[in-house]
């Protein structure tokens, strides 16, 4: 058994990836004794998103099928950009997703002291020095692909004094810029970032773990690999963009006295369709108000995708399917509303819910009079037993299911055709009632008392079938309708000179009020998730209360990708 606690893949079992292939591998073999150990880096720097996920069901999922761990480590070696409020929601985010670090949380900064140390080993052994060169200058003698870089005046200083200048950067001694601490490798190395690199810089900022302490932090480069290293991480896996990074990371480990070496395996990130993956774009977003927050639920973010009412499941499954892969690549959003669809057509309750109304009066129907209809709260699912549903003269239904002038093949509503009540009677169109301005306002219809329950003793046949609720029962809600956040497939694509955002799609975000849902919904709890009947998966939002009923809508019921997948094969 696993130490963690961590999800089942309920998705079907495929043939192994190209990185669980290579731990299968290392463990026949005996490296590392058998053992797997992975970690989750985030940077504290913004909410978590579905790439995220991604790298996460990659991390917790390997240590969950080889019986080890995954370590959760902050990556706070950037001392101004950390936030509690990041730390506290992309742990919130991993536990959402079913992950469990158990005791095994750490940050970068908790190594800010044996880093210093791996530091002066590398002066000392004539591998690292300290350079007075400007950041311009530093770009200038790096060279560019083509051309190989100039060695900086300062790469030959002796070791004693670079020790000198260093202790003199660590404890403030110098202004930000002054100088930096670099590794001596190879100034002519095809991978720049073999050329020199900073590992260490001036920065006179207070940090949330270590205070005042430093004036110097490591960077990224630097701090990473040795991290993993000291933490005896046997795998560490990262997205594609270190591949080029890697040989640095072997380079610093090969050059430091350390027990353990780490395997770095790279997987391409995930992009999908109609949103942006970025953290800094998903800031502008929320900065600059276009969305109302991190956990807007049109958001990709995670928080953003629990308040739209994504199951965390449904993800799961999502990342199961993409699987792991070496190629970058945009996956369409509709297959994950494929697996959204598919965990809660299993698990959400049916209801009626009128999101636009028009007014019904069956005019042959007593006027006190009110019938109970049972009906199955889920299909799918036997043990969600029934519920009762009120019927009585005046009715709701949809605006959009009656039409005056009907096209040809239209099912629904128009005057003098019959159609079925959800559960109830038939009904046929009688009347219509307008306003002075032309606008429909009522119907007057009338019932066949034979056909309760939904069918006639002389069998008659009609198209439609109407979701409907009883004016006298139903209760008031504010529906959230979405669509996607972008309104182009890339969203990254953009004329030149124009901000990302000239994509956002204006009408990603609909406010429906005074829709009429079943009495049975007055007590919804923030997060329950219902499907109303022919409209859609909807959670109650957030911040719905009693007597102000929210709902996000979180998916449609028509699976565009499934079907698409199914053409294809
Ligand atoms: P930044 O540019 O701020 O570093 P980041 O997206 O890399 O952004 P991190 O907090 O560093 O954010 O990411 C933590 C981990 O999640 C990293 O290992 C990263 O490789 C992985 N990750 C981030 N975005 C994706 C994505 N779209 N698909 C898969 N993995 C991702
Ligand atoms: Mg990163």
């Amino acid at each position: 058994m696993s130490e963690q606690n961590n999800p089942e893949s309920t998705a079907p079992v495929r043939s192994l990836d190209f990185i669980r292939k290579r731990i299968t591998e290392d463990v026949k073999t005996g490296k590392n004794q058998g053992q797997v150990i992975t970690r989750f880096p985030p940077e504290p720097n913004g909410y978590l998103h579905i790439g995220h996920a991604k790298s996460i069901n990659i991390n917790f999922g390997i240590a969950r099928d080889f019986n080890g761990r995954c370590h959760l480590r902050f990556d706070d070696t950037n001392p101004e950009k950390e936030d509690m409020e990041y730390i506290n929601s992309i742990q919130a985010d991993v536990k959402w997703l079913g992950y469990d670090w158990g005791i095994h949380r750490y940050n970068a900064s908790d190594y800010f002291d044996k880093l210093y140390e791996y530091a002066i080993e590398l002066i000392k052994n004539g591998k690292a020095y300290v350079c007075d060169l400007t950041a311009d200058q530093v770009r200038e003698y790096r060279g560019t692909l083509t051309e190989p870089g100039k060695p900086s005046p300062f790469r030959n200083r002796s070791a004693e004094e670079s020790l000198v200048l260093f202790e003199k950067m660590a404890t403030g001694g110098f202004p930000e810029g002054a100088c930096t601490l670099r590794a001596k490798i190879d100034m002519a190395s095809p991978n720049i970032n073999l050329r020199d690199p900073a590992i260490y810089r001036i920065k006179h900022a207070s940090h949330p773990h270590t205070g005042d302490k430093w004036h110097i932090y490591p960077m990224y480069d630097f701090a990473h690999g040795i991290s993993d290293a000291l933490e005896h991480i046997t795998h560490s896996i990262c997205t594609l963009e270190f591949e080029d990074h890697r040989p640095l990371y072997d380079w610093f480990l090969d050059n430091i006295t350390i027990d353990c070496h780490p395997q770095q395996i790279e997987f391409a990130r995930l992009n999908l369709t109609y949103t942006v993956m970025s953290k800094r774009k998903l800031l502008q977003l929320v900065k600059e108000n276009f969305v109302s927050g991190w956990d807007d639920p049109r958001m990709p973010t995670l928080c953003g995708l629990r308040r739209r009412g994504y199951p965390p499941q449904a993800i799961i499954n999502f990342c199961n399917r993409i699987g792991v892969d070496k190629t970058n690549s945009t996956v369409e959003i509709e297959m994950l509303e494929y697996y959204v669809r598919e965990d809660l057509n299993k698990s959400a309750l049916r209801v009626m819910g009128v999101l636009k109304p028009l007014k019904v009066v069956i005019t042959n129907y007593p006027e006190n009079q009110v019938e109970e209809f049972t009906a199955e709260n889920n299909p799918e699912d036997a043990t969600a037993g029934t519920r009762s549903i009120s019927f009585s003269r005046t009715l709701y239904i949809e605006q959009e299911d009656f039409r005056e002038d009907p096209p040809k093949g239209y099912f629904r509503l128009s005057p003098g055709k019959e159609v079925r009540l959800k559960h109830t009677y038939y009904i046929t169109c009688q009347e219509v009632l307008k306003d002075a301005d032309g606008k429909i306002v009522e119907l007057h219809c009338t019932y066949d008392p034979e056909s309760r329950g939904g069918s006639t003793p002389d069998n008659r046949k009609v198209q439609g079938t109407l979701h409907w609720v009883s004016a006298q029962h139903a209760v008031e809600a504010d529906v959230y309708w979405y669509e996607h956040l972008f309104s182009k497939a890339n969203a990254d694509d953009v004329p030149e000179g124009q901000p990302f955002t000239v994509n956002l799609n204006p009408n990603s975000l609909t406010v429906l009020t005074g829709c009429k849902v079943e009495p049975g919904l007055a007590n919804a709890k923030p997060g329950n998730r219902f499907q109303f009947l022919r409209q859609g998966y909807f959670n109650v939002d957030l911040d719905s209360k009693p007597g102000h009923l929210m709902f996000n809508r979180i998916v449609g019921l028509k699976d565009t990708w499934g079907k698409a997948e199914k053409k294809q094969k």
